[in-house]
């Protein structure tokens, strides 16, 4: 068996089977996607939209592809047709122009707003103000074609496992809140999408239903 093969098996047993795990592929091969699809694994996440473009239709149209990374408004239209969630929706100018090229396609689109809970700067996201003030707005009600189904966070990159716990922790609290205050009703609410190759085990005991695994599967990325 190849190494990404046992990988990939080694992670899911690793997981509890009701958390998903995403391979996130970025920078790898088809042919290594093939490797981790061979085993029987069909959820797969990009962070940039033309490489997920370049690698899509090379691979099986049964792969659920998640797009993880940040989005720009000029790159939507093109992943609108198949993609299966968007983790990286960070402001209200992206959330409705998913929507309307959502409602073009015919199609409703999940998402999860992203949250920035880490100390670096670079991440991008929501604070819980922006986010509370949009989910109350009268033009965010006017939204259609989406599903939001759930929130996104990355840690700071940093051996301290308290600081990372503190920052996953503030993440689910988030979830908590907002799915109390604006998707009480929703059954499709229910995502946090939070821990990475280096974090992932700390990110399930704080919550986490979805874990984004690229190195941990596919080997160091150059
Ligand atoms: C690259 C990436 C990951 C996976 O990181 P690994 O440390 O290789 O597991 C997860 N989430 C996002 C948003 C990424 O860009």
């Amino acid at each position: 068996m190849s190494d990404i093969a046992s990988n990939i098996i080694s992670i899911k047993k690793q997981v509890p089977g009701s958390v998903t795990v995403v391979a996130v592929s970025k920078t790898r091969t088809v042919s290594d996607i093939l490797e981790a699809y061979d085993t029987g694994h069909r959820v797969f996440g990009e962070n940039r939209v033309q490489e997920l473009l370049a690698k899509k239709d090379l691979l099986p149209g049964d792969i659920k592809w998640h797009l993880i990374g940040h989005l720009q408004t000029n790159k939507v239209k093109s992943v609108i047709p198949f993609i299966t969630l968007i983790h990286s929706v960070d402001s209200f100018k992206l959330l409705k122009v998913i929507d309307s090229e959502a409602c073009r396609a015919m199609r409703t689109v999940d998402c999860l707003l992203q949250f920035h809970i880490a100390e670096e700067e670079t991440k991008f996201g929501f604070s819980m103000e922006e986010a509370e003030d949009m989910l109350a707005s009268e033009d965010y009600a006017g939204i259609r074609n989406i599903r939001i189904c759930g929130v996104m966070g990355m840690a700071t990159f940093t051996d301290d496992e308290g600081q990372v716990r503190k920052e996953f922790r503030i993440l689910y609290d988030r979830y908590l809140k907002i799915k109390n205050n604006f998707f009480a009703d929703s059954e499709s609410f229910k995502e946090v999408s939070m821990g990475m190759s280096g974090d992932f085990k700390i990110a399930i005991e704080e919550g986490s239903t979805m874990v984004r695994i690229g190195s941990f599967i596919f080997g160091a990325r150059k």
